[in-house]
């Protein structure tokens, strides 16, 4: 859908706002762009032996978590910053919020800087449903979405859009929460049931997704509520400490991850011991692993993408929204590096440079 443009021709910096992201949405419509996204995100997932991986890097705190998510494939370098705060609520602030730069390798010279708060909530679920529709049974109706907060919408319009999912089953500790999902939800012309309790909310479905944020190891699904065939999108548990799954759950599953060493760190296998057995999910998708098993003993397997979020994910994001906005027109040019008639002549961007260097103002920034 959209076309590849080649970078700007001077160094300006394309800036996209969040109502820039949002006119992408308008122009092409929520499910187009979850798709596109998926696609993107499926695509780089494919040429995975090209890109620079390391697991982010990770600024902990007693409110929470500040992170660096860098990528690279040779051509393209990017960026995300992005943070993880449960109690935010409490300031009039999201849990998440997030953004990012994309820039040319060969030169340096950063091409966008761009709002992913609401990007990172559309990447995290295209991926979730990429994953689900690699992972899960084909004939999957009915999903549960356990914490329905900021992402729970994208996830549901993605599961929707890509695999087909029919029912929502909504729990969340905060009614409140529950009940602005399931009016969002129907404004979409989707069937949400507001549940009681996890229990309610998982029982029957054929997908779970656990989306909530809390700074500790709790266990929102236990063996119990396991039913065979089931496939659990587990997004919440991302960060050391931060957990969502009883590990009877993993050892009961076959679990399938983003980046293996991030995942180790951050996602419910850290409950786990090293050598618990995962597998990376381009690998599925490239073919070189079995997702869910073929035949009757698939129909009875369960299965679990344990998700944290990964920077080639931000990288496709990166690219989708760039791309959508050249040519929409949207976004703003700003000078984020210098404009200079002669790049070794930094200093003439002071101006005219004062007969002395000293001023009379004392200087005592910082
Ligand atoms: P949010 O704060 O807007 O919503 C979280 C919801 O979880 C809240 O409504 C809260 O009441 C609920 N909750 C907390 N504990 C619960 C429990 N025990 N049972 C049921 N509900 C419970 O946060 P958000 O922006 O929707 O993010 C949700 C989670 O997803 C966060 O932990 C975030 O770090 C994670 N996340 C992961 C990825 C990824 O790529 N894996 C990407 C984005 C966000």
């Amino acid at each position: 859908m959209f076309q590849n443009h080649t970078a700007l021709t001077n160094a300006q910096t394309l800036f996209l706002t969040p109502s820039d992201v949002v006119s992408i949405v308008h122009a092409h419509g929520l499910p187009k762009v979850l798709a596109a996204l998926a696609a993107y995100v499926q695509d780089d997932f494919l040429r995975w032996a090209q890109f620079d991986k390391s697991p982010r890097v990770a600024a902990h705190s007693p409110s929470g978590v500040i992170e660096l998510m860098p990528t690279s494939d040779g051509e393209l370098y990017t960026f995300k910053y992005v943070n993880g705060h449960p109690g935010n609520g409490q300031f009039g602030l999201p849990t998440v919020m997030a953004f990012g730069v994309l820039a040319d390798v060969a030169t340096g010279l950063p091409l966008l800087v761009s709002e992913l708060t609401l990007t990172t909530a559309m990447r995290t679920a295209a991926t979730s449903a990429m994953a689900a529709k690699a992972l899960a049974r084909s004939d999957a109706r009915s999903m549960a979405i356990i914490g329905n907060g900021a992402q729970s919408e994208f996830q549901a319009a993605a599961f929707a859009q890509i695999v087909g999912i029919r029912e929502f089953r909504l729990f969340d500790i905060d009614v409140q929460a529950t009940a602005k999902l399931a009016r969002n939800l129907r404004a979409m012309g989707l069937d949400a049931v507001i549940c009681g309790s996890t229990r309610e909310a998982t029982r029957g479905a054929d997908i779970v997704t656990t989306i909530t944020a809390d700074k500790s190891c709790a266990t929102i699904i236990t063996p119990d509520m396991i039913e065979p065939g089931m496939h659990i999108n587990a997004v919440g548990g991302d960060c050391p400490g931060k957990t969502e799954l009883h590990a009877d759950v993993l050892r009961a599953a076959r679990v399938f991850v983003e980046f293996e060493p991030q995942t180790r760190i951050e996602g419910d296998i850290q409950q786990m011991p090293p050598e618990f057995d995962v597998t990376e999910l381009w690998r599925v998708l490239s073919g070189a692993s079995i997702g869910r098993s073929k035949g009757a003993a698939g129909q009875s397997e369960v299965t679990v993408f344990d998700s944290v979020g990964f920077a080639i994910e931000d990288f496709s994001a990166l690219r989708f929204v760039r791309e959508a906005a050249l040519e929409l027109g949207l976004g703003s040019r700003i000078d984020l590096v210098p404009p200079l008639a002669d790049p070794k002549n930094l200093f003439a961007l002071l101006g005219e440079v004062p007969a002395t260097l000293h001023s009379r103002r004392s200087v005592c920034y910082g």
